[in-house]
């Protein structure tokens, strides 16, 4: 299916309203039924109609349409944020007593859902390096339900060998899901190499500015429909009706983003590159990058999001180039259409700050649409308040 028809067309039958070309925001929470037969179908199975809005809802339908359609699954179901994609992806699939092998480092509730709710319930969890897969080989134990990854991670960009960890989680009957975010379906389909679910954060490229927070889960029909009857149901964590319109708009421009931040982010790298207040830069699609051989492989495309490490002897250092700044804000997130920066000293105090790790010294960096020239000047800026 092309590209295009699914950002374009795929989902919308214009003419049920009005021939309009957006589609229109069904903002209702309930829907009428008229014959008491076709209620007790939909009691029986809620997602054959329109019952309730936190199941189906059409102008959600559209959505998931497209996006189902982007990773190449067989349907999708759309969440209030990516964490809650997480979340019900996870908890459809885990037992109590049961086992997790996650990447290490994964995105921050992620990781806190493994760490303080889960084992609630027995459920462990082991963090693995991901670069190699032998490492996910050696952490599966009898009672391991899900592997849990996130390929590129959004700190590190550490990358996991989809396919060769699909396989392995497939010969012990362990459902894999793998977090997306980072890529979005046009650079990377995490179905198309085995994997079980993939998700991702809507709030990041679907939406693309900066106004709505959602998530995705895609998968088969049969694990679609097992999380949609329970999970999606019973949390009540489905995006509304008004989401579900923006982020169908972000879709129009999805593919024109992406190309603009590909063309962007390249240039920006060569430039932090040659300074010389810079150790080193890690970005994906860097021919220094550690994993570049299988990112090239797996993914068609990087994002603009990377990390710089300062030569820096003090924290202040830091602060002064982060708040040097005049275009590029300091801020959470990323995937809108403002580049943004965020200090990994920031949850440090002064005293604490030691110029030996490296972790202290990073800056990650999310390149937006802003012309590359405009970035580095202000980038520039930053250097010189340092
Ligand atoms: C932002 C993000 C999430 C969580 O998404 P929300 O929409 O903020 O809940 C999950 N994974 C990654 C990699 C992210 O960057």
């Amino acid at each position: 299916m092309d590209l295009s028809f699914i950002l374009n067309e795929l989902g919308e039958n214009r003419s049920d309203y009005f021939n309009a070309i957006a589609p229109p925001i069904i903002q209702t929470s309930n829907f009428q039924v008229r014959k008491v037969d076709e209620l007790r179908n939909l009691f029986a199975d809620e997602s054959s109609g329109y019952l309730y809005s936190r199941g189906i809802n059409p102008t959600v339908d559209i959505l998931r349409e497209k996006l189902a359609a982007l990773d190449r699954a067989e349907d999708a179901l759309v969440f209030n944020s990516g964490a809650a994609a997480i979340f019900a992806a996870v908890l459809a699939n885990i037992q109590a007593d049961e086992h997790i092998v996650s990447v290490q480092k994964p995105y921050t509730w992620a990781q806190r859902m493994f760490d303080n709710i889960l084992p609630r319930f027995n459920v462990d969890t082991t963090y693995v390096d991901g670069t190699l897969v032998e490492n996910f080989a050696e952490a599966i134990r009898p009672n391991t339900r899900i592997i849990y990854l996130e390929s590129p991670n959004s700190w590190s960009y550490a990358l996991q060998d989809l396919r060769a960890v699909s396989e392995l989680a497939r010969d012990h009957g362990i459902i894999t899901i793998c977090d997306n975010s980072y890529c979005t379906p046009i650079y990377q389909r995490p179905i198309e190499m085995g994997i079980d679910l993939a998700l991702q954060s809507a709030t990041k490229y679907i939406g693309g500015h900066s106004d709505t927070v959602a998530g995705v889960l895609s998968g088969s029909s049969a694990m679609i429909k097992k999380i949609f009857d329970s999970e999606y149901l019973n949390i009540g964590s489905g995006i509304q009706p008004f989401n579900a319109w923006l982020l169908i708009r972000g879709l129009r421009t999805l593919s024109a983003r992406l190309d603009r931040i590909s063309a962007t982010t390249p240039k920006i790298v060569a430039y932090l590159k040659e300074h010389h207040q810079v150790e080193k830069v890690l970005f994906p699609f860097d021919v220094t990058f550690p994993q570049y051989e299988l990112a090239r492989e797996q993914m068609s495309g990087a994002c603009g999001l990377l990390s710089f490490y300062l030569y820096a002897d003090t924290r202040q250092e830091i602060v002064r180039f982060c708040e040097g700044l005049h275009h590029i804000m300091m801020a959470v997130s990323w995937g809108g259409h403002e580049s943004l920066i965020l200090p990994g000293c920031a949850s440090l105090e002064d005293e604490e700050f030691n110029p030996d790790n490296p972790a202290h010294r990073v800056l990650r960096l999310y390149v937006g649409l802003e012309e590359a020239d405009y970035l580095i000047r202000d980038l520039e800026r930053g250097f010189e308040s340092m």
